[in-house]
């Protein structure tokens, strides 16, 4: 039996690299080369409307330029018969249904699911849709999800046990505008593509309890998780995903790879700060034991570059 697992990196390609992006990946990849894993990346540009011409290359050529390599790229769009696969079977099975409902009515209800999105509340439940008919259907279509109370851990210990279609209400599988919907597109392509290992950031964990749903009812493995620290910035009162304060393009004209790899293993305790390496360079010290578990607060100093703790002024 092969013991070579598969990890991925799965950017959305609605923008260009942030810091945040760049550790993510760079966290991924350490896991996956310092266990010999295998390690895919894999765009999702399932979003038309917000994923812009150069986002795909641009994501591609800035994980590049710092340093990480990849066994396979796969883009999602290429995946949408595999997508429509699956929502045959669960339409065949009688689960999926045509939803009405606008955004403000959903938030009306009122509930909020753990990942902050708005539970929905099952109203459009009566409107199947037949395996024929689904791909005809203007409206958004979602999945009447049985209810499947589940243990479930991550690999780091936090529990994310529970019962999804109580939490999150029926997830939308196919989107108004046509495109597989997030959650059902991921669990589908780890499978198809081997990945049995997911390491991600923390802002992602509260919706692994509906994939994994997901994957309970399509008969897919569960990957093992393990959801990491992010980096934060000050936004007014509120700590929010460092995303704003620095894009791709200023970080490249600050640093070189070497810097900017040395930098963020050195803000999460791989390196010492001031350290300069390549992410290949970091392989056989890596361990999620010296990954530090608290988020990092960073801003953003055009002389000095990324600095811990507030932004100056
Ligand atoms: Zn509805």
């Amino acid at each position: 039996m092969s013991a070579r697992g598969c990890g991925r990196f799965a950017p959305s390609t609605t923008g260009r690299a942030h810091p945040g992006t760049l550790l993510a990946a760079l966290l991924c990849w350490l896991d996956a080369r310092s266990r010999g894993d295998a390690v895919r990346l894999r765009l999702e540009d399932l979003d038309r409307e917000r994923t812009k011409a150069g986002y795909v290359e641009g994501l591609r050529a800035d994980l590049a330029w710092f340093g990480l390599d990849w066994d396979a790229v796969d883009l999602q769009s290429e995946a949408v018969d595999r997508h429509a696969d699956a929502i045959d079977r669960l339409s065949a099975d009688g689960l999926v249904y045509a939803c009405d409902c606008s955004r403000a009515a959903v938030r009306s209800a009122g509930t909020r699911a753990p990942d902050g999105s708005y539970v929905y509340p099952g109203t459009c439940r009566a409107q199947r849709v037949s395996r024929n008919a689904w791909r005809d259907e203007a409206r958004p279509l979602r999945l009447a999800l049985p209810s499947d109370p589940l243990e479930l851990q991550d690999e780091s210990g936090e529990d994310l046990s529970g019962d999804a279609a109580a939490l999150f209400g029926d997830p939308v599988l196919r989107r108004r505008d046509g495109a597989t919907a997030y959650h059902l597109a991921s669990v589908l392509d780890d499978a198809a593509t081997g990945v049995d290992r997911v390491v991600r950031g923390r802002d992602l964990m509260p919706s692994t309890l509906l994939q994994v749903a997901l994957q309970r009812l399509l008969g897919l493995p569960t990957p093992t998780y393990r959801h990491h620290l992010l980096l934060l910035e000050r936004r007014g009162e509120k700590l929010s995903k460092l995303h704003g304060a620095v894009d791709v393009v200023a970080l490249r004209a600050h640093y070189d790879a070497p810097a900017l790899c040395g930098a963020l293993a050195g803000f999460v305790g791989l390196a010492p700060l001031g350290t300069r390496c390549a992410p290949g360079d970091l392989v056989s010290v890596f361990d999620w034991e010296r990954v530090g578990d608290d988020d990092v607060l960073l801003g953003w100093d055009p002389t000095r570059g990324l600095v811990r703790g507030p932004e100056p002024g």
